[in-house]
């Protein structure tokens, strides 16, 4: 056993408003530069739809992620030769339309043009050309569906579902899906680059890219299947999330984090087996994926865990981290959180608890019983998302949740505990109050658990920044 330890992030989409406060203070600390003007390394879609870059989840015209063939792993965008032979001009990129083309305003002719009758108004001008130009596409261009009933068609969570009726006005449903780069245990962007400059860091498993290394090759953009890489047109190198590295060294969260309305995230750090990896990441079938994948999680409270981490040279500030962190809690004790589409076989680290919506009576069949199967958002649709299409993690989830809700209201509302609710759901009385307090009211500290980092100067890039080459 080979344990290590990362630093992972669960989002609670049942609370996610869709306000977009997580972007703004990241895109104005890491990507509010020249070249980097497109780059979200957060941002929040709506669900359906197509997101940003456009069908990112179309691996079949992106190439993202792992294929697995005859039980191998394979970067499904080819091998060293097809890299070569594509080298000057990678057919798997998206282009920029797709990510949207940078725009900006003449400012200055509001206050400084001349007084007119009309109220004055400016033209968007494209930021790479300087020309004028019609605005097609954004970042967020399908904000609480707007646009969908055209773009939906192209949502492949849609599979086995039809998608026409679910964007019917009277059936319509949605959700917001904040992503950022998943710091992957088995990530196709480090596979794929041929200069080496992306690394997975090995006290925490953050992925970053080693400027100096970087060529500018783009195979990173094309091999991520969350495109969650961007090319800088200004210096010419690649960029991703850092999960703002400098502010977990001092023992802080990532600012999307920190500064979340909603409090649907936490971060903390986990244990996992490395030798599993492999074998996890080459399940046969897509839908075993997030079991193999749970299974290589390793309870940091185990006395025997935490001695051989100790002995493998994991510190006993990240070892306290781990016992203490909620992602164990709540993505392995209890079984709430699932992975963004396992079947890209990275691996990833960023986690979802599924939404609840409210009940849509006119579901068919209309004699359906089971509560979760008459949510308005299908099943169906969050297993695609969310578990490769297998429905039996999403409704157990869903149960616990209604479950927990239901306890909740018959202590609150009818002021007499209901505990049948919990035993259909395997839950104990304890462990719903505790869930509760996680997932509602849960304070800063027990949302992030964050270790600092063993600096030899105890402070931290941190507290370097702006002195020692951070922006
Ligand atoms: S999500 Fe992040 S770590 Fe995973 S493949 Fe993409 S860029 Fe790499
Ligand atoms: S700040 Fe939080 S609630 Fe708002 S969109 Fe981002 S993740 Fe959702």
């Amino acid at each position: 056993m080979k344990i290590k330890a990362q630093l992972a992030m669960i989002l609670n989409l049942d609370k996610c408003l869709g306000c977009h406060t997580c972007s703004i203070p990241c895109k104005n600390v890491w990507t509010n530069r020249k070249g980097a003007e497109y780059m979200w390394f957060n941002n929040v879609e709506t669900k359906p739809g197509i997101g940003y870059p456009r069908k990112w989840e179309n691996q079949t015209i992106h190439k993202g992620g792992w294929d697995l063939n005859g039980g191998k792993l394979s970067v499904k965008a080819g091998g060293r030769i097809r890299k070569f032979i594509n080298i000057f001009h990678n057919p798997d990129l998206p282009t920029v339309d797709d990510y949207y083309e940078p725009w900006t305003y003449d400012y200055e002719k509001l206050i400084s043009g001349p007084g007119k009758k009309h109220q004055p108004s400016i033209r968007p001008k494209s930021i790479i050309t300087g020309d004028k130009m019609d605005i097609k596409w954004g970042p967020n261009w399908e904000d609480d569906l707007a646009g969908v009933c055209e773009t939906g068609i192209d949502d492949p969570n849609f599979a086995n579902l039809d998608h026409s009726i679910y964007l019917a006005f009277k059936n319509v449903f949605f959700f917001y899906l904040p992503r950022l780069c998943e710091h992957c245990l088995n990530p196709t962007c480090v596979a794929s680059c041929p200069s080496g400059a992306l690394y997975k860091r090995e006290e925490d498993g953050i992925v970053l890219v080693d400027q100096e290394r970087c060529r500018g090759w783009r195979y990173c953009v094309s091999g991520c299947p969350y495109k969650k890489v961007y090319f800088n047109w200004e210096t010419g190198r690649s960029e991703k999330c850092i999960f703002c590295y400098p502010r977990i060294e001092a023992g802080i969260p990532t600012l999307c984090a920190q500064t979340c309305v909603g409090r649907i995230r936490y971060v903390g750090l986990i244990f996992y087996d490395a030798e599993k990896i492999q074998s996890a990441a080459s399940s046969k079938k897509p839908s075993s994926l997030y079991r193999a994948h749970l299974d290589i999680l390793l309870d940091p409270n185990d006395p025997e865990i935490a001695n051989a981490a100790e002995k493998q040279g994991i510190s006993q500030n990240f070892i306290d981290a781990a016992r203490r962190s909620p992602i164990f809690k709540i993505a392995k004790t209890w079984e709430l959180a699932l992975p963004l589409h396992p079947e890209y076989r990275t691996l990833p680290m960023v986690w979802y608890i599924p939404p609840l919506s409210p009940i849509a009576e006119h579901i068919d069949p209309p004699d359906q019983t089971d509560t979760v199967d008459r949510l308005r958002i299908p099943i169906t649709y969050l297993a695609n998302l969310l578990t490769a299409g297998d429905k039996a993690p999403i409704r157990r989830v869903l149960k616990r949740l209604l479950s927990l809700r239901n306890y909740m209201r018959s202590i609150n509302v009818e002021k007499s505990a209901d505990k049948d609710i919990l035993k259909n759901v395997g839950l104990t009385e304890e462990e719903a109050h505790e869930m509760y307090q996680m997932l509602a009211i849960a304070k800063y500290e027990e949302r992030f658990v964050v270790p600092t980092c063993d600096s030899s100067d105890g402070m931290g890039q941190y507290h370097g920044q702006g002195s020692c080459g951070f922006p």
